[in-house]
């Protein structure tokens, strides 16, 4: 993980909130992380009227939200290890994702290729139990979401539909439906927006480094502005540490332990040249653990790995080495060993938090359960303190509801109950696509249709409130053939936190993730930036040099 490495002594311009503003109040809950874990937990809380604020020492969804397969998935492969209740949760929170953020998520279509009848039986049995337990799967989902049935391929239908698998003992293969997260570091900071509109707080950039309790029961939290350095005392009712692969760290500042033990887990992806047709497929590796090639944005993702990691987690970086081994196993089984360094875009990394007894932990983190702990701390010596650790992103939606519940029967007041099952997301209140591309087209009727789908593809719902210009004729082109324009640059620059370049290439928008662009067109989307953050030519140069530097690989 990138440490920012960089001090920027004048403020940022679009910064309109620091700690210090908030020296004076008390809060109900106070949340570390700023990942889809601690997004969640900010909008369910401030959905029940909990006054709650969120810090995030880097950027929002930096870290391991960002390290994502973009899979919202129902979690089949748990079904081996016999993780029954893990698999129901995931096809629940799966449906619920689609039903609250319809304009994030894509039906997926994944495709297994089988190399014996026993495969063939236990995946048919395995697939038909997660279609018995979540029958209801379609319901309340808009109809653009709808998730076909499964079904079989023979071994020539599956050459058919996928000349690159290996062929060798090939006897047919299996295809089921997920969802893609188009972008999950922009779905993260969703949750934190409409909690935002809601009354909630949220500072990225802001590093909590000392949490202690005062004689009135309430915490006291030491915070450090991660850009000017400024810092802060805070005070809150409760905490949540929700800070994924440094929650051991949180806890040492708060002088507390939990039993259970933190492993982090190590996993990369590259994007490439689009090598796959719209499906994706599950490959297995040489040691038998499985691989995905996953159609995205015109590209292909393939990952993952799975590997202790025991450094300094700031200090994570992917490899040369890694990288090279991962296209190494994809070689073995798709494509004809035909993909080098070369067909490398861009790649990504991050440490999954897993949650271990301490008579448990091994080496072996693919098997290891994504599970989810929550941890009250009074059994520890510390009332009032929580922590939300592990598990998926497609799960922490339910991660929330439960640690706020725990959060409401410890806090004097009377609260709402959880809401985050009905109300949808910023972006994401309408009933289908079609009827919302009428009504923004009313609304906008000068708006060039392709203009118009793109950006509700982006922003659904929210696309009403895009200040969108129908006598501006500029775009961007990226390398994948995707389309940027100018007003979502202006959009996310005046209403989304944004201190450096990459907040928004990388994760607001996503521009940079599918690799590099032509670097004029990489310049004019610069150049707007800092326009409006009031950037300097030279601050300008200094984040586009900062932005290159992250396909650097070595
Ligand atoms: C390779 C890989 C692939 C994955 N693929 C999928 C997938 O396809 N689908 C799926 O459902 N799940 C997937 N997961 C799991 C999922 O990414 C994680 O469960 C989830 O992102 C964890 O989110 P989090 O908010 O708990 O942690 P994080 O996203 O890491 O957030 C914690 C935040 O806390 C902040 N923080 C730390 N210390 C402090 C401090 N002192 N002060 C303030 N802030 C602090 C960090 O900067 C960080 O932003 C994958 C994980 C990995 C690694």
């Amino acid at each position: 993980m990138k440490q920012l490495g960089r001090k920027i002594q004048s403020k940022p311009s679009n910064r309109k909130q620091y700690a210090s503003n908030y020296s004076n109040e008390v809060f109900d809950v106070l949340i570390v992380g700023g990942g889809i874990t601690g997004a969640n937990i900010l909008w369910d809380s401030t959905l029940r009227g909990m006054k709650s604020i969120l810090l995030e020492k880097d950027d929002y969804a930096s870290k391991t939200s960002q390290a994502t397969s973009k899979l919202i998935h129902g979690g089949i492969r748990y079904l081996k290890n016999l993780e029954i209740g893990l698999v129901k949760e995931s096809l629940y929170e799966k449906k619920l994702l689609a039903k609250i953020s319809p304009h994030s998520m894509r039906i997926l279509p994944m495709m297994i290729p089988l190399y014996s009848f026993m495969e063939k039986t236990i995946m048919r049995l395995g697939l038909s139990f997660a279609d018995f337990i979540s029958k209801n799967r379609n319901e309340g989902i808009t109809e653009d979401l709808i998730i076909p049935n499964r079904f079989l391929l023979t071994r020539e239908q599956t050459i058919a539909e996928d000349p690159k698998l290996k062929r060798e003992n090939l006897v047919g293969s299996i295809v089921y439906y997920d969802y893609a997260n188009y972008n999950p570091e922009r779905h993260t900071t969703e949750f934190i927006f409409s909690a935002r509109k809601k009354g909630g707080v949220a500072l990225n950039y802001t590093k909590v480094t000392k949490i202690a309790k005062e004689s009135s029961g309430n915490f006291l939290i030491y915070v450090t502005d991660s850009i000017s350095g400024k810092e802060s005392i805070l005070r809150s009712k409760t905490v949540v540490n929700a800070s994924g692969p440094y929650a051991d760290f949180i806890e040492s500042i708060a002088g507390v332990h939990s039993e259970k033990v933190l492993v982090r887990s190590k996993g990369i992806h590259a994007v490439i040249r689009k090598i796959t047709s719209d499906k994706s497929v599950v490959l297995k590796k040489k040691d038998g653990t499985h691989l995905f090639v996953l159609p995205w944005r015109n590209r292909n993702i393939i990952g993952t790995t799975d590997t202790v990691y025991k450094d300094d987690p700031d200090s994570m970086r992917v490899t040369k080495k890694e990288i090279l081994e991962l296209l190494d196993e994809v070689n073995y089984s798709y494509g004809n060993g035909n993909l080098g360094e070369k067909d490398v875009l861009n790649f990504y990394g991050g440490l999954r938090p897993l949650v271990e007894e301490s008579s448990n932990v091994s080496d072996n983190t693919y098997s290891a359960s994504r599970k989810t702990e929550i941890v009250d701390y009074k059994d520890f010596g510390m009332n009032g303190f929580f922590a939300a650790l592990g598990g998926k992103y497609t799960t922490s939606r339910g991660v929330a509801e439960e640690l706020v519940n725990k959060l409401a029967e410890f806090l004097p007041g009377k609260y709402k109950p959880c809401q985050t099952k009905e109300i949808a997301l910023s972006g994401g209140n309408f009933s289908d696509q079609k009827t919302l591309i009428k009504d923004v087209a009313k609304k906008f009727p000068k708006l060039d249709s392709v203009k118009l789908e793109t950006l509700i593809n982006r922003y659904g719902s929210d696309t009403f409130s895009l200040p969108l210009d129908t006598n501006l004729h500029e775009f961007y082109k990226l390398e994948n053939g995707e389309v940027f324009y100018p007003e979502e640059i202006d959009f996310i620059c005046k209403n989304e936190d944004i201190v450096f370049a990459e907040d928004i290439l990388f994760r607001r928008s996503g521009i940079a993730n599918i690799g590099k662009s032509d670097p004029t067109v990489i310049k004019k989307i610069l150049t707007r930036i800092g326009k409006n953050l009031h950037w300097s030519p030279r601050r300008v140069f200094m984040e586009e040099k900062s932005i290159y530097k992250r396909f650097d690989l070595v």
